[in-house]
């Protein structure tokens, strides 16, 4: 062979595909694709992050300690074993990349995020799908799946992109029905979502389990984005072994310093909860009146709802309709998902218009 040539399991990697934020004709117009928070960010962090222009010559904090004690505090936990990425893919590519290889089987629910066989396929391993119970997480599925290759399992709670929920008994019963050589990923992007009765228990987990790590993020609730942090809490030697792979300084100072702000404004994270509760509350019930069109909410802990479309309309329709009305929202038809869209709850404006933008296209369709 006369060039170099990639890894055939890099070859075979179908790349993530972002949400859109312009429409098919390059229009910008309002996204709900990506699942940011309708209220912006923090103006504490706002502004800690101005003010680390400042800084700009000098690299940041490559153990991210304030940020790491902060984390720390506010859960709980042993700052020694919150480690922190660029954003919480990093986290999952690095618990993939520190437990499983040629050779090896990375387990996952269909319709789960859409990282987990990306992250399985860089490092050489086998993804492996189990089948869902209607869009949620079927841990039965799950614990038939694994086989002796088995060594990373990754669950998404919520998950996206279906916004469906594992109950702490069923999230306990799926790490005792795990080989203890397994290493259980709990992905709880969307966790300062949940009604606090909700805790489904994964931080307690990965506070005293060998082989449960979890992963949290700044970029949805928190509003944070574009600067990618996240963080993840385990076993020290699982934690140990994560910052080997990682890159050195894999955080901004700017990210450090707005991600301390956000975690300290308790306030804009609650009013983005209440917000988020009360709009998909109020989505859902107008979903639910369409049931005669062949169209239903999968129920949702999340900051966006996963709307199936079975009757007339169709949910190519719909995503087009909603674009030629300005909104642009997820369709997923390489995720095996043709027949929904993963709308992003916005704020009321957004969430009201979208809504009736879909019941008119329903009735347009009948
Ligand atoms: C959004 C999301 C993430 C991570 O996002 P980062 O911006 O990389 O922190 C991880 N898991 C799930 C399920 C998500 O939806």
């Amino acid at each position: 062979m006369n060039r170099p040539l990639p890894k055939p399991w890099i070859t075979a990697i179908s790349p993530y595909v972002p949400g859109r934020s312009t429409t098919d004709d390059g229009r910008k117009v309002a996204k709900l694709s990506s699942n940011e928070n309708p209220l912006g960010t923090s103006t504490q962090a706002r502004a800690a992050f101005a003010a680390a222009a400042a800084t700009l010559d000098r690299y940041p904090d490559a153990g991210a300690t304030a940020l790491r004690e902060a984390l720390a505090a506010a859960h709980g936990l042993d700052p020694a074993r919150v480690i922190h990425g660029t954003g919480s893919d990093e986290l999952l590519h690095l618990a993939c990349g520190a437990y499983a290889g040629a050779g090896d089987e990375v387990l996952y629910v269909r319709y789960g995020f859409s990282v987990y066989p990306i992250a399985a396929r860089r490092v050489g391993a086998e993804p492996v799908e189990a089948a869902d119970r209607d869009y949620a997480t079927d841990v039965d599925a799950l614990l038939a799946s694994v086989t002796d290759k088995t060594r990373v399992v990754f669950v998404a709670n919520p998950n996206n992109p279906t916004g469906t929920f594992t109950p702490r008994g069923e999230l306990a019963r799926l790490h005792a029905g795990l080989p203890a050589d397994c290493l259980l990923v709990i992905d709880q992007a969307y966790a300062e979502y949940l009604a606090p009765e909700d805790d489904d228990g994964a931080l307690e987990m990965a506070r005293t389990l060998p082989n449960v790590v979890v992963t949290r993020t700044f970029s949805k609730i928190f509003g944070l984005a574009a600067e990618r942090i996240g963080w993840a809490y385990g076993p020290a030697e699982a934690i140990d072994a994560m910052h080997r792979i990682r890159a050195p300084f894999n955080v901004t100072t700017a990210g450090q310093l707005a991600a301390i702000a956000a975690l300290g404004d308790s306030e804009f994270v609650a009013r983005s909860r209440a917000h988020n509760a009360r709009w998909r509350g109020w989505f859902e019930g107008e979903m639910a009146r369409l049931g005669n069109a062949g169209i239903r909410a999968v129920p949702s802990k999340a900051n966006f709802s996963f709307v199936l479309f079975e009757g007339a309309l169709d949910a190519e329709r719909a995503y087009r309709g909603l674009m030629d009305r300005g909104y642009i929202v997820r369709w997923l038809p390489g995720q095996g998902l043709p027949h929904g869209l993963r709308i992003t709850i916005g704020t009321e404006e957004e969430t009201r218009a979208i809504a009736a933008a879909i019941a008119e296209m329903a009735e347009g369709a009948a």
